[in-house]
């Protein structure tokens, strides 16, 4: 199955046949990082004051001399000065005896950094009024004009200089987003469908992932892996974790390139199947058996580039092998707030998919669609395997994925 792009996202083929009608209604939300996760609700306080319009610069120029650098916190995100109409109620009403037209606010500097006394003494001999007003304002950049449109009429006015300090550049994700809109549904249909059989097996719980190649425009599944966590094992608590949906896919990846490259006879390709077997990469569904292929990418890295769609977001252990692998993207349906890996806003806020101190980051994705309870909807393309009814299960009942 190799889905082509036609287009900017909304108008893709499967096998010829046309999806429109699930795809309209998919979102990709791009997951926050632990850092913008941190700065959204991150504030500092800072002094400000009214100054006659005329004295402006003369004063910042002032408080340049006080506090150089602004004492080392960067406030490029907020307007220095702002006018009366443009600030919220609650900084404008304390100070209206000096907010006439012929005024304007200013950010002195940062509380911490300065006194109030050694400030007044500074702006004394300029101005000659010295009202100074502590006020909270963000302490770092807003991610989105969004974020900063609310900022501003919560705090202070605040700018947006489209760029994210704190994740991936806005203008890659929405290229991804565009490369991928069109065709996410039906991965994850297919990641939902080896959930299914999983479940319906006995061999693990109702997760699945499929991996995924995008070259020039063209996707193909490389590995679909179901959950195999009570395959060969006990039931007791937890199952074998290493046969969870997506280090199955991944060894399934691995599989296919040391097949690969054990038939051009490359001395160095590891012997036999049995060593992995803990990881139960050998396909035990039609769909995993059908959509292993060996991927383009070879340069060391299991996974360079690829995409991985999960029906559920990976565990953190999972997560830290989907970094380990140098996935390009991943895409989740549900939320596992105890267990994922991914989410920064969770209760883990582990955040893995990007963080600095790694030596690899990725995009990441939660994909939300009313249609989602559909998913099985487009795998009836190709039959599934037969999936009873029961099987549609609560997520929240599966301990991790
Ligand atoms: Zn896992």
């Amino acid at each position: 199955m190799n889905v082509q792009r036609l287009d900017k996202g909304h108008n893709s083929q499967q096998d010829g046949s046309s999806l429109e009608g699930e795809r309209s209604s998919t979102a990709l939300v791009p997951l926050k990082t632990t850092l913008e996760s941190r700065a959204s609700d991150s504030v500092i306080e800072v002094y400000i004051t009214a100054v006659p319009i005329k004295k402006a610069s003369s004063t910042l120029n002032i408080i340049r001399n006080v506090v150089p650098k602004d004492g080392g916190h960067d406030l490029q995100h907020l307007r220095r000065f702002a006018k009366h109409r443009d600030v919220p109620q609650h900084v404008r009403g304390p100070t209206l005896q000096g907010g006439t037209s012929d005024h304007i606010f200013l950010i002195l500097a940062v509380t911490s950094v300065i006194s109030q006394d050694m400030l007044i003494e500074s702006l004394s001999p300029t101005l000659e009024v010295v009202s100074l007003y502590s006020i909270q304002v963000p302490r770092l950049a807003p991610t989105s004009q969004e974020q900063a449109s609310q900022w501003t009429s919560r705090y202070w006015p605040t700018v947006y200089k489209k760029n994210n300090p704190f994740g991936p550049h806005p203008s890659i994700v929405s290229r991804a987003e565009d490369e991928i809109r069109g065709d996410a549904e039906i991965w994850m249909g297919l990641a939902a469908r080896a959930a299914s059989n999983s479940k319906a097996s006995g061999f693990g719980e109702e997760v699945g992932v499929a991996i995924i190649e995008r070259k020039n425009g063209t996707a193909r599944p490389v590995a679909v892996a179901g959950d195999a966590r009570w395959l060969n094992w006990p039931r007791d608590e937890r199952g074998n974790a290493t046969a969870h949906a997506t280090l199955r896919g991944i060894a399934m990846v691995a599989d296919a390139l040391r097949r690969d490259s054990s038939e051009y006879g490359d001395a160095e390709s590891p012997a036999t199947d049995d060593d992995l077997e803990i990881f139960e990469s050998k396909p035990n569904s039609r769909t995993e058996e059908e959509n292993q292929q060996v991927p383009a990418n070879g340069d060391g890295y299991l996974c360079h580039e690829l995409e991985i769609y999960c029906t559920h977001e990976p565990c953190v252990m999972c997560s830290m092998a989907i970094v380990h692998s140098r996935f390009g993207r991943v895409v989740f349906k549900h939320r596992m707030p105890s267990t994922g890996g991914l989410c920064a806003d969770g209760e883990l806020r582990h955040g893995l998919f990007w963080r600095k101190e790694l030596n690899w980051t990725l995009l990441a994705w939660q994909l939300q669609s009313p249609a989602s309870s559909n998913s099985y909807l487009i795998c009836a393309q190709q039959p599934t395997e037969e999936i009873p009814e029961s099987v549609v299960s609560n997520p929240a009942r599966i301990l991790n994925a």
